[in-house]
């Protein structure tokens, strides 16, 4: 909820309606600079503060609230089923061309139909996501549809609004205002492989690839886990409008722009050679893109042309998609070395004799996996042929076999991380091994992290900049020993105020109490997620009772298959696994349930008996003191809490007397077993 006292609400409706609009305009400016054109003018927290006046205007006001209103992204519910709908034109797929000779074969063609000499051209990247038409009516965004089968497709509204690069109004400074856009939605790269990192953490399934990672949002029910997944558009075409007169495809990219939609790089080009010279410059730098690109679009400029030349049933004859051959060489693979990733994942690397591929100096090829290598059977000293082909490393397509002379090695997979030297293991049917241990040095950065995460231990203020600066400076080298910082380590690292450190701590003090089942949650034991973790506890009170478990105990337990039992197993056979535990609970942070701490009343209390009791033994009165946590020893000494007085006591009594201790009757001493509560 939002702070009202904080703004200024006008009690005039008119002054309060005219100061709404003006937010909304000054908001969905600040959106196109950085959404759009990634040229921010404003810092975040002005931002921010300029959406929460909004939406405490709209909260007083609730009766101007408008759909298109920057406040209106992330609706509430689900969408039950997707709606099929027809899209204003038919939405084709384009024509391949895989080299120079099929370019040309298409400029003839072209040239033939329309009665040219020359063609201008306009060259852009075709971006390998999920094919959009948003359709806009009063300038507002009203539908936005997958693209179907290319004449319906489904209704995917409340998700395309949670996209900030796609406007929910279409800006004053263009004439457009009831239109039909396609574009591509996609995920980019730096942001998909940090979303992963993190799914795994959280025990879910990877995606993947970027691609998939976008279709997969796009068709989810749930548009709060869309807004909350990191998409983005590039718009390329205008399929339908009402107002404008265009003579070219530039005019309308141009105008699309002024509207506020986000448009990737293109470049305008006369005659079919200067076309390719410019694909082949342009495919060195395509790897070092932030997004997959599946080729590039040649489109004629000339929209009357387009008309002209028409389409076939399935491709219009005014454009097609050139496709890059992937980039080969032959190499020799000097080495195989092993890299940990962020996650404790093994990755095998070729270590190649440098080449040149796509204009870059290649040295390393990902070898992916053990089963990867086998099935190709790569050894070291093999001569091998490199592709690059839209991702950033290079793969190996195959070894050339009859280029060995015998010398070559096979190469074993380590079992140990070669970081840490903790066992490395693969998990059921997965392929890849993974580092075990959550002290291991390569992992450290995001095991804390994941620590603190809102899910986990909820730390807020314990983000990766932070991270950043105290592991690299050696502050902090595993997960127990944030509970160790202090307001003076904050303040040397990241310079950080009083009140931003004294805030930090209290959070990191407040963890330490939050349960077993986020600290097995927080632990990133592969597959144990936040589910599974709350599974476990059901069973186990303690993490004393679950490391010690065994496979078999663990299959017992309803939901827990041979997969994560085996993980978490092989998690507490780690002996840095179990010296983190000591040293977490040193540091104060507790590991039981909130049942056993109920339970565990007695922790740290000191109990002798003297005399006999009439309902247990000595032996099995002390067994009841230690099973809800309380010690017991022989004889009273200043540290005593409770002397218990049976039958004909003996000189304990007068010492406790002395002492100070308190004395139970039996009948205080079962009252207390019984309700729990200390006399
Ligand atoms: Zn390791």
């Amino acid at each position: 909820m939002s702070d009202n006292n904080e703004f200024n609400i006008p009690e005039n409706k008119q002054e309060a309606k005219q100061r709404i609009q003006d937010l909304r305009e000054e908001i969905r400016y600040h959106d196109k600079k950085y959404f759009v054109e990634n040229q921010p003018v404003i810092s975040d927290a002005e931002y921010d503060d300029l959406v929460r006046e909004l939406e405490a205007l709209e909260e007083a006001y609730p009766e101007f609230i408008t759909e298109d209103s920057p406040s209106q992204r992330v609706g509430a519910g689900e969408i039950d089923e997707f709606q099929t709908v027809e899209h204003k034109s038919v939405m084709l797929s384009l024509d391949k061309a895989f080299n120079y000779e099929e370019l040309k074969d298409f400029d003839d063609r072209v040239k033939r139909n329309w009665k040219q000499t020359e063609v201008e051209y306009v060259v852009e990247t075709k971006i390998d996501g999920l094919g959009v038409a948003l359709l806009y009516e009063d300038k507002s965004l009203k539908r936005g549809a997958t693209r179907g089968d290319g004449a319906r497709g489904d209704d995917i509204t409340p998700n395309i609004r949670t996209i900030h690069a796609i406007p929910l109004k279409l800006s004053e400074e263009s004439i457009l205002s009831n239109a039909e856009f396609r574009g591509e939605v996609y995920m980019p790269r730096e942001a998909f492989e940090e979303m992963n990192a993190k799914r795994l953490k959280k025990g879910k399934e990877p995606f993947a690839n970027p691609r998939n990672a976008a279709a997969g949002t796009v068709r989810t029910k749930d548009p709060k886990v869309v807004a909350k997944r990191p998409l983005n558009i590039f718009i390329y075409s205008m399929s339908y409008y009402e107002e404008g007169d265009f003579s070219t495809h530039e005019e309308t990219i141009e105008e699309m722009k002024k509207a506020g939609l986000r448009i990737n790089k293109y470049v305008v080009k006369r005659g079919i050679d200067d076309v390719y010279k410019y694909l082949q410059e342009f495919e060195e730098q395509k790897d070092a893109l932030n997004y997959e690109i599946d080729g590039m679009v040649i489109k004629v400029n000339d929209l009357e042309a387009h008309k002209i030349l028409g389409h076939t049933t399935h491709h219009p004859r005014w454009a097609i998609a050139y496709k890059y051959p992937p980039t080969r060489k032959t190499t020799e693979i000097k080495d195989i070395r092993i890299s940990v990733g962020r996650t404790g994942k093994l990755t095998p690397i070729a270590i190649l004799n440098p080449i040149e591929l796509s204009g870059t100096t290649v040295g390393r090829a990902s070898l992916h996996n053990e089963d990867e290598i086998e099935r190709k059977d790569i050894r070291i000293g093999d001569v091998a042929l490199i592709q690059k082909a839209g991702e950033i490393i290079p793969q190996v397509v195959k070894v050339i076999k009859n280029k060995r002379d015998g010398s070559e090695e096979r190469f074993q997979m380590p079992h140990t991380c070669p970081v840490c030297g903790s066992k490395a293991k693969r998990f059921g049917d997965e392929v890849a091994r993974r580092c075990v241990n959550a002290q291991c040095p390569a992992q450290v950065k995001q095991r804390i992290e994941h620590w603190g995460e809102r899910g986990a231990m909820n730390i807020k203020g314990l983000g990766p900049k932070l991270l950043d600066r105290l592991v690299d400076n050696g502050v902090v080298k595993n997960i127990a020993e944030i509970y160790k910082l202090s307001e003076d380590d904050l303040a040397d690292i990241e310079r950080m105020g009083h009140k931003s450190a004294q805030n930090l701590l209290e959070e990191i003090e407040n963890s330490k109490s939050m349960g077993l089942s986020k600290v097995l949650y927080g632990l990133g034991i592969t597959y144990v997620g936040d589910h599974v973790a709350r599974v476990l506890t059901k069973k186990y009170n303690s993490i004393d009772d679950l490391k010690d478990a065994n496979k078999k105990e663990l299959e017992e337990v309803e939901e827990i298959g041979p997969k994560i039992a085996e993980s978490v197993v092989s998690f507490f056979e780690e002996e840095k696994n179990r010296d983190l535990i000591e040293e977490l609970r040193s540091n104060g942070v507790k590991m039981v349930t909130e049942k056993e701490k109920k339970r565990q009343f007695l922790k740290g209390k000191k109990f002798v008996f003297t005399g006999a009791l009439e309902t247990y033994t000595r032996a099995e009165a002390s067994e009841k003191v230690r099973e809800v946590g309380g010690r017991v020893t022989s004889s009273v000494s200043g540290e005593t809490d409770y002397l218990v007085v049976g039958e004909d006591p003996g000189s304990k009594l007068a010492k406790a007397k002395r002492e100070g201790t308190q004395i139970l009757d039996e009948e205080q001493f079962l009252n207390m077993l019984k309700t729990h509560k200390l006399p």
